[in-house]
């Protein structure tokens, strides 16, 4: 089998979802599947379920002749990247921190697995065939049911002193705000995670939804998502205008302190918010360009994440590729 036909295998462990798959070169997916997570039935079962859908991918691989060298894995939490241990906490995994994915995979398959934080994943993976290819300094930031971050310089992750580093989510834009898991205070993430968002809406709505709402909601406030406030803001909405107005700027106060610090290339916005609308991102862009200096603004781009829901396994499968 000749290198230029070289392929890639990787899984992406999420808080609902499992995604997992195999890529070429060129960053065309050969297959992909996800299985439940079932996070509930404790980390020892989630790590039997991860080591079965490796084997499963490699067997697949085999089967149709393609050559996979090492296997990558992304996962929520910091992870030490030299062991693959996971030493973050992961609020939507009960009992993952501490779990040496690595060693216990690398064991049962022998061959190299390499192990990072998810966000770094989608990060790598959009450097490569996505939004932040091109090199210099990008900044990935992730808007879902929580918020995280990736940094990368020279189109390298910078995983900081102890594999913590990007953890966006976790800026404070209010010193004496709502309290955070985390135990900080006024947490980015506290304010405009996905079930903050809702809230948002729900609150603002009241018992008056509005005629945009009643029919995107069919009546029944408790079918608001994401989703739904994306439909009702594009129909121009008021509440979810301003709602996600709102939003935008609270992301846009950590991220222009980001740009000052960083003076970024681009910023790259990911994560199932962000999918929602083009227009949201440019609310982003347009206040990050207000609130932070020109000099550090000037030529960089805001963009959306390319790769959606692909970017967890693809960087995941790369990450091999990117320590040699
Ligand atoms: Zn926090």
């Amino acid at each position: 089998m000749n290198s230029t036909n070289r392929t890639f295998a990787g899984i992406d462990i999420g808080g609902t979802n499992i995604k997992f798959g195999l890529f070429d070169q060129q960053g065309k997916v050969l297959h992909k599947e996800h299985r439940s997570t079932m996070a509930e039935k404790g980390p020892e079962a989630l790590l039997h379920l991860v080591a079965n859908i490796a084997e499963r991918l490699l067997f697949f691989a085999a089967d149709e002749e393609l050559e996979v060298k090492s296997l990558g894995i992304g996962t929520p939490g910091a992870v030490d990247f030299r062991t693959g241990q996971v030493i973050g906490t992961c609020p939507n995994i009960k009992g993952w921190q501490g779990t040496q994915i690595g060693q216990a995979l690398r064991e049962r398959l022998n061959m190299p697995v390499f192990v990072d934080n998810d966000v770094n994943c989608m990060a790598v993976a959009e450097s490569k065939f996505g939004a932040a290819t091109g090199g210099g300094t990008t900044i990935c930031l992730t808007l879902g049911t929580g918020v995280g971050g990736a940094i990368l310089f020279d189109g390298k992750l910078y995983r900081g002193a102890n594999y913590s580093a990007g953890e966006l989510g976790h800026i404070s834009i209010d010193h004496n705000g709502r309290l955070c898991n985390c135990g900080n205070k006024g947490c980015l993430e506290v304010y405009v995670s996905s079930k903050a968002i809702v809230a948002n809406v729900k609150a603002l709505l009241g018992d008056d939804m509005g005629s945009i709402f009643k029919r995107v909601l069919e009546g029944e406030i408790e079918n608001l998502n994401i989703r739904k406030i994306f439909a009702a803001f594009r129909s121009g909405d008021e509440a979810a205008t301003r709602v996600l107005g709102e939003t935008a700027s609270y992301v846009a106060t950590a991220l222009s302190g980001v740009v000052n610090l960083l003076n970024p290339n681009r910023v790259v916005i990911g994560g199932g918010v962000a999918e929602g609308d083009n227009g949201f991102v440019a609310m982003i862009e347009r206040e990050i360009r207000e609130r932070a200096f020109d000099s550090a603004t000037d030529g960089m781009i805001v963009v959306r994440a390319a790769l959606g829901n692909d970017a967890g396994f693809i960087g995941a499968g790369l990450l091999g590729e990117m320590t040699s």
